[in-house]
C-alpha cells in the first residue's frame, strides 16, 4: 500500500511522532525537518544531500543528527535505506513496494513507474527458499548521462 507516497506535509509530523513513540524515540524539530525534507522528494537523496537541505532550515544541525535521523526513520519503518555497497547509501520515504532504476554514471536513482514484471512471481529459486519479496534494480544511463 502506498501509504507515505499520499501523506501531506502537515501529516508529516503526526505520523511522525507516532511512529517514534511507538518505538520508544523521541520527537525532535530535526528528525521532523528530516522526514518531511524525505517525504517531499523523489530523488532518493544521500545524507550528505539531505543534510544540506535540511540545514537550510536548522543552522545548527549537524551531518551527525541527520545521519542518526534517516537510521531512526528506518527503524520505524517510515523510510526505506537503499544501500550500494559503497558509501552511497541512499533514502526512501516511499515504503511501499516499488523498484528503481540508477544511472550508472551518475548515481541518480529514480522510481520505476507501473507494478512488478509479472515474470517475477513465477520465479523458482532453488529447494526450499522461502520467497518474500524482490529487490528490483534497473541500471543503465538516465537522459542526461545517455546523451
Ligand atoms: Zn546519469
Ligand atoms: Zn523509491
Amino acid at each position: 500500500m502506498p501509504l507515505t507516497a499520499r501523506v501531506r506535509p502537515e501529516q508529516a509530523d503526526a505520523l511522525l511522532r507516532d511512529a517514534l513513540e511507538a518505538n520508544g524515540q523521541r520527537f525532535t524539530d530535526q528528525r521532523a525537518a528530516v522526514y518531511r525534507f524525505l517525504l517531499g522528494t523523489t530523488s532518493h537523496p544521500t545524507a550528505d544531500e539531505v543534510f544540506t537541505a535540511v540545514r537550510a532550515d536548522i543552522a545548527d544541525i549537524s551531518l551527525a543528527t541527520v545521519y542518526k535521523a534517516l537510521e531512526t526513520l528506518v527503524s520505524c519503518s517510515l523510510a526505506v535505506k537503499l544501500s550500494y555497497g559503497d558509501d552511497s547509501a541512499r533514502y526512501d520515504a516511499r515504503t511501499d513496494d516499488h523498484y528503481h532504476s540508477r544511472c550508472v554514471q551518475c548515481g541518480q536513482v529514480r522510481d520505476v513507474p507501473g507494478q512488478v514484471p509479472e515474470l517475477l512471481p513465477q520465479l523458482h529459486v532453488g529447494d526450499g527458499f522461502r520467497v518474500q519479496g524482490y529487490r528490483v534494480e534497473v541500471i543503465g544511463l538516465c537522459p542526461a548521462c545517455a546523451d
